[in-house]
């Protein structure tokens, strides 16, 4: 049902628009046969785990299409960074963006190495090099750059200091599978990358991860710490975990490379959609992508300037979700505003302006082969619906005790407006 006014609208009491909400990273889902019939193997094998046939050939798969000597799957990503991060010898602090999944420095905080926040480059929103070597201290033994959203570091810039400054170099890749960078996977840049195949991610495997890397040493290293250290029956040479892929998530993640090709075709067209749909509404930008490079497009991010749009991305992310919108606001509020990392640096926002203003201007929107193009039109128009009348369902908002903004609400109508935005109307 198209929303003609105001009351319409979910939040102030209408209908809906979706009886069926819509998730950001509902997953994709490969040739289900295929798949059932791997599982059916598997059974018949009796070989669940522990370096299964399917594992080593979804380790083969992932090294040739990061473009790395090896590739080591782990059961999910935290584990994998986490055997990354001890394989590489890192200790004491390491230097991380604060703008990501709170994975990112858990892993580090897990094995009491200080997470050290470092602020993000406005543009990219990723690692900002400018800023890495003033957060440099004795202490510091690494830095972790994350390619957020699959778009890539400044690996350049990023390598340059970490071969100054002698420190190890990984790359939180979770977002970034099947992306280049340079022309170059995103898998071979830095000592190691990590890929998480989590049932949110573009490629999933159910739950699992993988470290890609080209250091012979350390892909053996990591294959031992995987598996407690065990170099055969009975003989254990290092301290290890449990971090092994199990054959059922590996028959998952074949079945889905398999139709890899079909989710970055959809993915796109997606995107593309969203970019058409919401054209020409002002202080709405769409995170774009290098064209010239492979990128996966799992995930369409908006920056909502209140100050053009007069209502703030949370007002909208709340209307959204009584509209079955379930917009998520990655990665807000960012690692620094989290426990334990709140405690600890209570002012680390003070350094990271960029991070602490973008994450109150983004929001995932739902995308993916579980999204089709009538759906990302309708969620098109109640965005476009919601800035049209942002000064009314911002006051209108703004008198609901639930709905309070969680951060300064822009300027209320009753102020001295200038003049609106141009708005298009919408066809
Ligand atoms: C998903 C994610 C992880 C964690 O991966 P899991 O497989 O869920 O353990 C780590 N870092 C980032 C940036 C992520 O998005």
């Amino acid at each position: 049902m198209p929303k003609l006014n105001l009351s319409d609208l979910a939040i102030l009491g209408g209908t809906p628009e979706f009886t069926k909400p819509l998730h950001v990273g509902a997953p994709n889902i490969g040739n289900k046969a295929a798949f059932l019939e791997r599982v059916s193997d598997i059974l018949d094998r009796r070989w669940l785990s522990n370096g299964g046939p399917f594992e080593k050939e979804f380790e083969k798969r992932v090294a040739e299409i990061a473009g790395t000597k090896h590739a080591i799957a782990t059961c999910n990503g935290t584990l994998a960074l986490e055997i990354a991060i001890r394989g590489l010898g890192l200790t004491g602090e390491v230097i991380v963006p604060a703008f990501t999944f709170v994975a990112t420095a858990h892993a580090l905080q897990w094995q009491e190495i200080t997470p050290v926040f470092c602020d993000i480059d406005p543009v990219s929103c990723n690692i900002d090099p400018e800023r890495i070597e003033a957060m440099i201290t004795p202490k510091t033994t690494g830095i972790i750059g994350v390619h957020l959203w699959g778009r890539p570091c400044d690996t350049t810039k990023l390598a340059e200091i970490a071969q100054r400054r002698n420190l190890k170099l990984l790359y939180d890749a979770s977002h970034a599978f099947g992306c280049t960078h340079l022309g170059q996977p995103i898998g071979s840049f830095g000592d190691a990358e990590v890929f998480s195949f989590h049932a949110t991610k573009f490629l999933n495997t159910l739950e699992g991860g993988a470290v890609v890397t080209n250091n012979d040493e350390l892909a053996a290293k990591l294959r031992l710490m995987k598996n407690f250290g065990f170099v055969q029956y009975d003989k254990v040479t290092h301290v290890g975990t449990n971090a092994k892929m199990n054959e059922v998530s590996a028959a998952m993640g074949i079945t889905s490379l398999e139709s890899m090709d079909e989710f970055i075709k959809t993915n796109y067209r997606n995107y593309k959609l969203y970019e058409h749909h919401l054209r020409g509404i002002a202080g709405v930008r769409i995170m774009s992508f290098d064209e010239s490079e492979r990128c996966n497009y799992q995930y369409v991010v908006l920056e909502i300037d209140d100050l053009t749009t007069w209502i703030t991305r949370d007002q909208i992310f709340h209307a959204l979700h009584a509209e079955g919108v379930l917009a998520r606001r990655y990665f807000y509020p960012g690692c620094h505003r989290m426990e334990p990392y709140k405690s600890y640096f209570p002012h680390a926002g003070l350094l990271l302006p960029e991070t602490e203003r973008m994450s109150g201007l983004v929001l995932s929107l739902p995308t993916g082969t579980a999204v089709g193009p009538d759906e990302i039109e309708r969620v098109c128009h109640l965005i476009r619906f919601m800035i049209q009348h942002a000064h009314e369902l911002s006051d209108a908002l703004s008198k609901l005790p639930s709905k309070q903004p969680e951060r300064p609400a822009v300027p209320s109508v009753s102020v001295n407006v200038p003049s609106l935005p141009p708005m298009v109307p919408s066809r």
